[in-house]
């Protein structure tokens, strides 16, 4: 999976520049929209989204790989 954007192990705000999938929802996250992009704190090798809401809301994500699930 090539990713042309830079992914740290910290949270951090991105700016979307294809439309990824939130993690937790699986709604597309609009470029307009701040996600937030991070790899799997448990396996390192999955690029967990995350859309405004469910940042905003505390909804669980999950490793599609791992299966980590994590706030
Ligand atoms: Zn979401
Ligand atoms: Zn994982």
């Amino acid at each position: 999976m090539a990713l042309s954007l830079e992914v740290s192990r910290k949270p951090s705000i991105v700016e979307a520049t294809k439309v990824p999938m939130c993690t937790s929802c699986n709604r597309p996250i609009t470029p307009w929209e701040k996600g937030v992009a991070f790899l799997c704190p448990n396996c390192g090798e999955v690029v967990i989204w995350r859309c405004s809401s469910c940042r905003k809301m505390g909804v669980q994500y999950r490793c599609p790989k791992c299966g980590f699930e994590g706030p």
